[in-house]
């Protein structure tokens, strides 16, 4: 037999875009993805699975970044498998390597003392590098200027559970700004000096503090000291007027210049969050709790029986990290008032 004669014909194809599809309301929104030529197989099982559960009804386009051009082969296994358009950026030279001003004897030694004391990445510079991308140039890159709101997947995560929701319609219409399905610790030899100037900042800048903020989040002592909770950056939905605004803008680039992204291993994760912690009301931020997330080592997964069900979910919520040790959910509820 031939190929031919083994493919089922078109007329029974029961995937055509309906006219439902077109008129949906939709958010000026992408998804993106940072990823090396090397992630190939984990991206196209992260993209395959968002759209399996959420973006077969919604065709969201794709941003995937790189610090080098991705290959023909990349681009033709990652758009196999979508349901929507993609484009492929590379990162501008000066939004990735260490800027000529850090100090690289300073750098090294803060490197090789992170490797001493076993810090996961300790002696990476790359992931360095990336640390400072994600957290003050993903949004300045050309392909993102197109868009408001963006969800940042990784190569490798799992999507548990159905998204029977629009969460960047949601978030747009309760002018929420972030969005979250895990939260940490951070490990505090990466961050040594990063609160003091966080305090210098807000010294500087009381204007930009919002009324009713998430600082009692962060801290136990009402901003004297941060007790490293933060929300996991792998999964974001956000808005990214919040980064592109002028209290984050003045706000990275403060922390930019004293030069920690090098010296110490400051992570996007805690740069983000205590920016949302601080620039945005609380009632901003959003847990997700209906999205099953994962991301190795850990799983958020829906504990409410009646969620877990309308999501279909795949994963188990006695397993979920909400409440382990290690997660920062009970400052999260604390902060709420649940
Ligand atoms: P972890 O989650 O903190 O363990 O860090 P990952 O290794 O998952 O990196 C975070 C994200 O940045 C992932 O999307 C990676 O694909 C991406 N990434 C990390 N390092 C590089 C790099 O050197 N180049 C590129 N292009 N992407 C990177
Ligand atoms: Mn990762």
């Amino acid at each position: 037999t031939s190929p031919s004669q083994n493919r089922v014909p078109e007329e029974y194809n029961t995937r055509p875009k309906t006219e439902l599809d077109m008129l949906q309301r939709r958010a000026n929104a992408t998804f993106v993805m940072l990823a090396r030529n090397s992630d190939l197989d984990m991206a196209v099982r992260s993209i395959r699975r968002m759209e399996d559960r959420f973006n077969t009804r919604h065709h969201y386009p794709y941003v995937l970044l790189n610090d080098e051009p991705f290959t023909d082969e990349f681009k033709r296994r990652v758009s196999a498998v979508v349901s929507s358009e993609v484009q492929y950026g590379q990162v501008p030279r000066e939004h990735w390597v260490q800027p000529e001003w850090i100090d690289e004897d300073r750098a090294t030694k803060g490197r090789d003392q992170l490797v001493a004391e076993n810090v996961i990445y300790g002696g990476s510079v790359s992931y360095r590098n990336m640390c400072r991308f994600n957290s003050g140039f993903f949004f300045r890159h050309p392909l993102m200027q197109n868009y408001r709101w963006y969800w940042r997947i990784e190569p490798d995560v799992h999507f548990h559970c159905d998204i029977n929701f629009d969460p960047f319609l949601f978030m747009q219409d309760r002018e929420k700004v972030y969005g979250f399905t895990i939260t940490m610790y951070e490990f505090d030899k990466t961050i040594p000096t990063l609160w003091g100037h966080v305090k210098d900042f807000i010294r500087l800048h009381p204007e930009y503090v919002a009324k009713d903020n998430a600082m009692n989040f962060m801290s136990d002592d009402g901003g004297e000291t941060y007790n490293r909770c933060h929300f996991w950056s792998n999964f974001e939905i956000a808005d990214m007027n919040f980064w592109r605004g002028p209290a984050y803008t003045d706000f990275f680039e403060y922390l930019d210049s004293k030069g920690g992204f090098y010296y110490e291993r400051w992570g996007d994760a805690p740069v983000h969050s205590i920016a949302a912690g601080i620039f945005a009301r609380k009632d901003q931020i959003q847990f997700f709790e209906e999205i099953g997330y994962e991301h190795n080592p850990y799983t958020h997964c829906p504990k409410d029986p009646v969620m877990w069900e309308r999501g279909r979910c795949g994963c188990n919520p006695e397993g979920s990290f909400d409440y382990d040790g290690y997660s920062c959910m009970r400052q999260w509820d604390r902060l709420m008032g649940n």
